[in-house]
């Protein structure tokens, strides 16, 4: 058998829950467990594999929806497996779980074509980077001041990353006095030097979100997230007009459309692109390419070891999100992670694909589905 004619044998998908360390929560939403939905290729002796955060619905809709639009097809033709995924979703729905789905098992195609070619992944994409600046994502409304200190401190003195970022909106920015105060503690606790960013995940309104901008260029903040919601693309221009600070969105984008419009609304300074969420690695370069042609750079959102990859290939990359959730679940199940020491993440050069083999004997506890 040569290598165009290796074909993917069989599709799986199953879905493991995994309880937060402690009560976590942003501007607009609380969770105490994160459930992640991997999708398992075989074809011949290698596998490949890709996940999601998301609903354990995700696992239903590869098991019934993908999985014939890529059995028995080249393990190698990613884009046409790709095309036949989402139009086996224009019934079902390409946003949101469909988009969860077809991302995975993107991401899980790419992880085994590298595998079957005994490349990196990096490789396989052609890298323009050595290395993927990251920055430590956590600082949730539910932290104490002291666990908020604790972890801000764990990230920029032992670990030595040159930016963090902490949760505010809280409430649905209903305590805005707070929220400055948390900041404050942030700024006092990281030093001067290192780069502070916010994240309010859609909790204010515009007005609200301006008169806060000002308020935290007091404490130099450089990244705020998400001031309003995503879906107001208006709104968000009229706050990035005011702030110092970067305005940034786009974790909630599942196909190119969203991304374009953002592009061309002018409604933030840098794109964030999650690669679980927006269609895989296929997706995310042409997110990235669009990105582009408006002068602007991209950030990958959360699920920091499926990033790696496929950013090291973006050359107006910014950064990577080091977030504390998903950092401490990919810790758990799977052998392979990176370290983060520096403030980059660099793929290994001698393992192929992305690098990352699940932990069956850790995982098998958390399984709830498939
Ligand atoms: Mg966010």
């Amino acid at each position: 058998m040569t290598g165009s004619d290796v074909v993917i044998d069989s599709v799986e998908a199953a879905a493991y829950t995994v309880p937060t360390d402690a009560p976590e929560a942003d501007g607009t939403f609380a969770w105490d467990a994160t459930t992640l939905v991997l999708v398992t290729l075989r074809a011949g002796r290698e596998t490949g594999i890709g996940w999601t955060y998301g609903a354990a619905a995700c696992a239903a809709v590869v098991r019934d929806q993908l999985a014939p639009a890529v059995v028995r097809c080249s393990a190698l033709d990613i884009a046409g497996a790709w095309e036949r995924m989402v139009r086996s979703l224009r019934n079902v729905g390409r946003p949101g779980i469909g988009g969860m789905a077809l991302s995975a098992v993107d991401l899980a195609m790419w992880d085994l074509k590298a595998r079957l070619l005994e490349l990196p992944l990096h490789r396989l994409l052609g890298a323009v980077h050595d290395e993927v600046p990251i920055y430590g994502s956590g600082g949730f409304t539910t932290y104490d001041d002291d666990r908020l200190r604790e972890q801000l401190t764990g990230w920029v003195t032992k670990q030595g990353l040159p930016r963090v970022k902490i949760k505010i909106g809280e409430a649905w920015g209903s305590q805005v006095d707070r929220d400055l105060d948390r900041v404050r503690q942030a700024r006092e606790a990281i030093g001067e030097s290192t780069e502070l960013y916010v994240d309010a995940n859609g909790g204010y309104t515009v007005g609200q979100a301006v008169r806060v901008a000002r308020q935290l260029s007091e404490a130099d903040v450089r990244w705020f997230e998400e001031p309003v919601s995503s879906d107001d693309l208006d709104g968000l221009g009229q706050v990035r007009r005011h702030a110092a600070a970067d305005i940034t969105a786009g974790e909630y984008g599942y196909d190119l459309a969203y991304f374009g419009r953002m592009c061309a609304a002018r409604a933030v300074d840098c794109v964030q692109v999650d690669v679980t969420r927006c269609g895989g690695i296929t997706e995310l370069l042409r997110v990235a390419a669009v990105a582009a042609s408006h002068g602007l750079d991209v950030s990958g959102h959360c699920a920091p070891h499926l990033h790696v990859g496929g950013l090291m290939a973006v050359p107006n990359l910014r950064h990577l999100e080091w977030f504390h959730d998903h950092v401490r679940i990919e810790s758990m199940l799977f052998d392979g992670t990176l370290d983060p020491s520096g403030g980059y993440l660099r793929p290994a050069e001698d393992t192929a694909g992305h690098g990352l083999t699940l932990r069956q004997d850790r995982a098998e506890s958390y399984r709830i589905a498939g």
